[in-house]
């Protein structure tokens, strides 16, 4: 299984890093070593000071497609979730300033928990979701503000790697990123829905 990420995809977060906003999509991996077991903890990695949660809709790939095409796309997916592409921003800063790959800073141990997957028809084709700290609203999303849409996404990603079915795609995060701290929950709500939980360590 491999976890296909996208950055920049939604404008206010672009702004919010002062970074160009893309004109297509900027793709990194994860491996499946990223994934926690048990889904409910996550521990804070002792190489950085920094790291941030980023909140953001999953796909879940339901069957293997390559050069998918934009209009056929949907057929290719048919779960969702949501999930925190954990970054090590110090670290991430270090390595963009070097022109250099992210994956230290965001493909670690544990770096993309997802919550529980449910069915994409059981929901309207405008997804709205928050994340909690501690209780309180830190990021608000709402997929109308996509800049590259799930089909153009799947599409895209397609052309250049095999999707196999259960691949998971996280497709961007919105504004409000920032530090988490031991003792932090997360709470992540689908609307109403609470879809992920998890405790920092
Ligand atoms: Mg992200």
């Amino acid at each position: 299984m491999k976890i296909i990420c996208i950055g920049r995809n939604y404008l206010a977060h672009a702004k919010e890093l002062n970074n160009e906003v893309p004109d297509e999509p900027v793709i990194f991996l994860k491996p499946d070593t990223a994934k926690i077991p048990g889904k409910k903890v996550f521990f804070l990695p002792d190489f950085s000071k920094d790291v941030h949660h980023e909140l953001e809709v999953v796909l879940k790939i339901s069957r293997n497609g390559k050069n998918i095409a934009e209009k056929f796309a949907h057929r290719y997916f048919d779960e969702l979730s949501l999930g925190i592409d954990f970054t090590a921003r110090d670290l991430q800063n270090k390595l963009k300033a070097k022109g250099l790959p992210w994956e230290l800073a965001k493909a670690f141990d544990g770096s993309a928990p997802t919550g529980k997957f449910v069915p994409l028809a059981n929901y309207p084709p405008v997804l709205d979701f928050h994340l909690n700290v501690n209780g309180k609203t830190v990021q608000h999303g709402n997929t109308q503000d996509l800049i590259f849409s799930f089909a153009k996404i799947v599409s895209f990603a397609s052309s250049y790697f095999t999707l196999l079915k259960g691949d998971q795609i996280f497709t961007g995060t919105p504004a409000g990123v920032g530090p988490v701290k031991k003792g932090d929950k997360l709470e992540a709500y689908l609307f109403e829905e609470k879809i992920l939980d998890l405790d920092i360590r």
